[in-house]
C-alpha cells in the first residue's frame, strides 16, 4: 500500500474515531499522563548510571553507590509498574472504544435496508461486528504506543544532549542509518504480510463454506477435494509466513541489535586508538555507558514504531470496514410517520416502478387494486417479480416512483413499526428462532398457553405438541434445524393467526413440501386468510385455483387478471403454465 493512498485513509479513520474517542477523555488524557512519566523515568536512569561511575566511584564514595543503586532499582521498579499501568490503561480505553463501537454495529443491523443483506454476505456482516471492530480497538491502542514511542525518543533525546551534547550529536549520525535500514527491510517483509493476510481471510472463507455446506459436500463426494484445496491454501499460508519470519529474524530486531553493537564497537576502538578527548569533550567510562544506555533506549522505541506499522494498517483495513459499515444509509422509509390504528386492509399499487439496479427495472408501472379481505394468487414465471412485487408491500424494498397505498394512504405515510403490525408473512424458507415452540409462536410476547394452543390446534399442528414431552415448551434449535420445513410452515401460520394482521403475504408456502403437508398447508391457508386481504404466490396453480383474484406477472408487467376460468380462456401465459402442470401430473398418475 503506497504512502500516498494510506495518509488520506488514515485521517479518515481519525477523524472518525475522534466522536467516540471524546466519550473517553478523561482515559486519554490518563494515558498521555503516563505515558509522560514513563519517557521522564526512562530518560533518568542515565543520569543515574553516570553519577555512579563517573562521580562516586572514581571518588571511592562507595555508600553513596549503595544509595544510588537503590535508586536505580527503584527507578526501573517505577518504570515497570507505569508502563504496565500504561498498557491496562491503553487497552481499557481501547476496549470502550470497541465497545461502542460495537453497540453502533449492532444497532445499525436494524436500521438497514433489507436489501443490504440480501447483497452482503452474512459472514462478512458478522465479521465487521466481531473482529472488524476489534480493529478499532487495534488502531486506538496501536496509535498510544506509537505515541508513547515518541514521547520517550524525544525525551531520552533531550536528556542525552543536557548530558553530553556531543554524544548527541552523534546519535544523529546513527538514527538516520537505522531508520533508511528498517524502512527497507519492512518493504521486504510487508511484500509477505499481505501474503498471509490475503491467504488467511481465504482460509476463513473456506472454513465458511466447509460448515455452511458441509451436506451438499457430503452428498457429491467432494469431502478430499475440499480438504485438497484446504491443505493448499494452509501451506501457501505457512509458506508465506515461513518466508516473512525468516526475513524478520535475520534483518530484523537481531541486525538492529548488531547494528548497535557494532557501532558502541566503533566508539571504543576509535577512543581505544585515539585520544579519549573528542571534539574538546573528555570521554569519561560514565560517559561511554550513558551513551550505550541511551542507544538502547531509543533503539528500542523506534523497533517498535515500525512493529507497530504493520498492526497499523491491519486495523485501518478493519476500522474502514466497520465504519463504512456504521455510516451505511439508514432505510429511511416510513419511520417517523403516523401511528396506524386498526386498518382494513385495501391495498392498491399505483403505477409503481422499481429495480434493483438503476435502468433495469424489475417491475415497471404496475397497477393493481385489491379490495380488502380479497384472496389474491400471484403467478408467473420464475423471476417476472412476483416476491418483489411483495416486498415493496412489505416495505422491505423502497419504490423507485408511483404510490403504494394501503387504505388509501401511501404506506411511506405510516409508522414503519405499526405498519408492519399489520402484516403477516410466510416465506418459502421461514425463519425460526433459537428458542422453544411458544416462543417462536408468540415471537417472546405474552400470551397464554391456551392461546398458543388453540392457534396451533387451528393449523393444524396440535400433533406436534406431543413430539416430546415438553408441549409447547419443545426446543426449537437454530434456524429450526430440527422441524421439518411444512413444520416451520405451520409455525408461522399459528404466528400470523396469534397476531392477528390484516393483510398477509404468502411467498410459495406450498413448494416442495409432500402432499400430505400440503393439504395441512392448503388449510391453514384457509384459516389464514380469512377475513384478511391475502396474498398468496405459488408455482403450483392447484394451489391458488380458488382464488378471488389471479394475477399473472411477465418480465414485471401483469399480463393477466381475472379468475381460474377466465384466465385460462384468456391468457396464454397462465394457459400454458396450467397445462404443462397439468401434463405433468397425469404423466405422474400414469407412470
Ligand atoms: P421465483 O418464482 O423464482 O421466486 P420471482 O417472480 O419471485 O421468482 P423475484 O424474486 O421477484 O422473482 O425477482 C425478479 C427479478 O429481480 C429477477 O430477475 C431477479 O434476478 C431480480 N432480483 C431479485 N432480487 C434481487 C436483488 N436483491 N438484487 C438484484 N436483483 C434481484
Ligand atoms: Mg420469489
Amino acid at each position: 500500500m503506497s504512502k500516498t493512498k494510506l495518509k488520506p485513509q488514515k485521517m479518515a479513520i481519525f477523524k472518525r474515531t475522534m466522536p467516540y474517542a471524546k466519550k473517553v477523555k478523561g482515559f486519554i488524557f490518563l494515558t498521555l499522563v503516563l505515558c509522560l512519566i514513563i519517557s521522564l523515568l526512562n530518560a533518568s536512569t542515565p543520569f543515574v548510571t553516570k553519577r555512579i561511575i563517573d562521580t562516586y566511584l572514581k571518588n571511592n564514595q562507595y555508600d553513596m553507590v549503595r544509595y544510588m543503586i537503590i535508586l536505580y532499582a527503584s527507578l526501573i521498579t517505577l518504570l515497570a509498574i507505569f508502563r504496565y499501568l500504561f498498557n491496562i490503561v491503553n487497552n481499557l480505553t481501547g476496549m470502550k472504544i470497541e465497545k461502542m463501537i460495537r453497540d453502533d454495529a449492532i444497532k445499525k443491523i436494524n436500521h438497514l435496508p433489507v436489501d443490504y443483506f440480501s447483497l452482503e454476505p452474512d459472514g462478512k456482516i458478522v465479521a465487521k461486528i466481531t473482529s472488524d471492530s476489534n480493529g478499532v480497538k487495534m488502531f486506538y491502542t496501536t496509535i498510544f504506543q506509537i505515541i508513547n514511542a515518541i514521547m520517550n525518543i524525544t525525551i531520552v533525546y533531550i536528556s542525552l544532549l543536557i548530558i553530553e551534547p556531543m554524544l548527541g550529536l552523534l546519535m544523529l549520525i546513527i538514527l538516520p542509518v537505522i531508520i533508511v535500514w528498517i524502512t527497507f527491510y519492512r518493504r521486504r517483509v510487508h511484500k509477505y504480510y499481505i501474503q498471509v493476510r490475503e491467504t488467511s481471510s481465504r482460509i476463513t472463507g473456506k472454513y465458511n463454506e466447509l460448515i455452511s455446506a458441509s451436506m451438499m459436500i457430503e452428498a457429491y463426494n467432494q469431502e478430499e477435494e475440499m480438504i485438497e484445496d484446504f491443505d493448499e491454501l494452509v501451506w501457501l499460508n505457512i509458506k508465506n509466513d515461513r518466508k516473512a519470519s525468516t526475513i524478520s529474524n535475520i534483518f530484523g530486531f537481531e541486525l538492529l541489535s548488531l547494528i548497535k553493537r557494532l557501532t558502541e564497537i566503533f566508539l571504543l576502538l576509535y577512543l581505544g586508538f585515539n585520544s579519549l578527548d573528542v571534539a574538546g569533550v573528555t570521554v569519561t567510562v560514565g560517559l561511554i555507558a550513558v551513551f550505550s544506555e541511551n542507544l538502547d533506549k531509543m533503539i528500542n522505541p523506534i523497533n517498535a514504531i515500525f512493529m507497530n506499522l504493520n498492526e497499523l494498517e491491519d486495523s485501518l483495513v478493519a476500522a474502514s470496514r466497520v465504519y463504512d459499515y456504521i455510516d451505511e444509509e439508514d432505510d429511511t422509509r416510513i419511520f417517523d410517520g403516523k401511528e396506524l390504528d386498526k386498518i382494513d386492509g385495501n391495498v392498491e399499487f399505483k403505477d409503481i416502478t422499481f429495480s434493483y439496479v438503476k435502468g433495469h427495472p424489475v417491475l415497471n408501472k404496475l397497477n393493481l387494486n385489491i379490495k380488502a379481505g380479497s384472496r389474491v394468487g400471484i403467478v408467473g414465471h420464475t423471476g417476472s417479480g412476483k416476491s418483489t412485487l411483495m416486498n415493496l408491500l412489505l416495505a422491505f424494498n423502497d419504490y423507485d416512483d408511483g404510490n403504494l397505498l394501503v387504505d388509501g394512504k401511501d404506506i411511506k405515510e405510516y409508522n414503519k413499526e405499526s405498519y408492519r403490525k399489520e402484516l403477516g408473512i410466510v416465506l418459502q424458507n421461514p425463519a425460526l428462532f433459537y428458542g422453544t415452540l411458544k416462543s417462536n409462536i408468540t415471537m417472546d410476547r405474552d400470551y397464554p398457553d391456551s392461546e398458543v394452543i388453540r392457534v396451533l390446534d387451528l393449523v393444524g399442528a396440535s400433533y406436534m405438541l406431543n413430539k416430546t414431552n415438553l408441549g409447547i415448551n419443545m426446543p426449537i434449535t437454530f434456524k429450526g434445524d430440527n422441524l421439518s420445513l411444512g413444520e416451520k410452515q405451520l409455525i408461522c401460520f399459528a404466528r400470523i393467526i396469534l397476531r392477528n394482521p390484516k393483510i398477509v403475504v404468502l411467498d410459495e408456502a406450498s413448494a416442495n413440501i409432500d402432499s400430505e403437508t400440503e393439504i395441512r398447508i392448503k388449510n391453514a391457508m384457509d384459516i389464514v386468510s380469512k377475513d384478511r386481504t391475502t396474498f398468496i404466490i405459488a408455482h403450483r396453480l392447484s394451489t391458488i385455483k380458488d382464488c378471488d383474484l389471479i394475477v399473472v406477472l411477465d418480465h414485471g408487467k401483469i399480463v393477466g387478471m381475472g379468475n381460474h376460468r377466465s384466465l385460462y380462456d384468456d391468457c396464454i401465459i397462465y394457459k400454458d403454465m396450467y397445462d404443462s402442470q397439468y401434463r405433468n401430473l397425469k404423466k405422474d398418475v400414469i407412470e
